[in-house]
């Protein structure tokens, strides 16, 4: 019998949860600022160790994340979890920096046209901002995510060069930490395979995440594609939340509790437990009154045992 060992694939992966963010600001219920603190401080418990927190987006313009300094200082901080927020340019970066935050994201579009509909700049312009933050950023780490990596909306195929601009740039300006987002779930695991590879030859010293939609379904499968290609970051949302504004009704992010549930049943370590985790999504899911996209909330682990061992190892 052959066995399943394929060389590149990680044993272990680091998960950031991004629902606090890229999930809750495609929800129109605004979520009360002490439901936040309480969900993030349930995180905590999960063994988790990056959570993106927010966003220090302008309050007009996504005002479900308008509670950003309160949400940051109303938490229970743990020394293994990072603490992270998205900023959009350079007052953000001021706004973050006033509290705790330990390491910033800003997102760059590969597609100038998905760029000024969704922070109405140009790539050009926007990576002139990403020098400012790169200059005036004090303590916290600054990671570079890029939108619509592999496809965008609006112009459909979306060139490497574009891809590889931003990460050149990004690495020029001290950024070693890169993900690729694939923003309205364009992906398909042969792309990501591909896209995935030729970054890691062009920026071998890069550090590379993923983060996946499952707009059309195939979050998971790139998720798999990613990991043969020898990615070990990927971000994900509790519960799958989120959406694409360019495709009303469509899902969210990866579910975090399908992608640990699928790599630890491969044998692939998270560092999450499980039935930990499918609490706070429970917890969400009651808070939003709505039944949530992950599919392990709805049906649960598929050897529950399996999963108990992780508890144990977490008290
Ligand atoms: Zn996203």
């Amino acid at each position: 019998m052959q066995l399943w060992n394929p060389a590149d694939m990680p044993k272990t992966i680091l998960i950031r949860e991004v629902g606090m963010r890229d999930g809750l600001q495609q929800e129109k219920f605004v979520v009360p600022t002490n439901q936040k603190i309480d969900l993030i401080n349930s995180l905590n418990l999960t063994g988790l160790q990056a959570i993106e927190v927010t966003s220090f987006v302008h309050p007009d313009f996504v005002p479900q994340l308008s509670d950003a300094e309160q949400v940051l200082r109303g938490i229970q901080r743990k020394d293994s979890v990072s603490y992270e927020a998205l900023v959009p340019n350079e007052k953000g970066l001021a706004r973050a920096q006033d509290t705790d935050v330990d390491e910033v994201i800003f997102v760059v579009s590969a597609s100038d046209e998905h760029n000024l509909a969704n922070v109405k700049q140009t790539r050009k312009q926007s990576l002139l901002a990403l020098e400012k933050i790169a200059e005036k950023k004090k303590d916290c780490k600054v990671k570079v995510t890029v939108g619509t990596a592999f496809g965008c909306p609006f112009v459909g195929e979306v060139s490497y060069e574009w891809v590889y601009e931003i990460i050149k740039t990004s690495w020029e300006l001290g950024v070693h930490e890169v993900f690729l987002a694939d923003t309205t779930g364009m992906a398909n695991p042969r792309s990501v395979y591909e896209r995935v590879s030729q970054v890691r030859l062009d920026f071998p010293e890069i550090s590379l995440g993923l983060h996946f939609h499952d707009t059309r379904g195939m979050g998971l499968s790139n998720v798999l594609a990613g990991l043969q290609a020898g990615v070990s970051v990927y971000d994900s949302s509790l519960g799958g939340i989120g959406g694409c504004p360019f495709a009303p009704g469509a899902t969210g992010n990866i579910a975090t509790e399908d992608l640990v549930h699928m790599v630890e049943e491969m044998g692939i370590h998270t560092g999450v437990n499980l039935p930990e985790l499918l609490k706070v999504s429970k917890k969400l899911q009651d808070i939003l009154g709505r039944e949530l996209p992950g599919h392990i909330l709805k049906a649960g682990p598929a050897f529950p045992g399996s999963h108990e061992k992780d508890q144990r190892e977490l008290s």
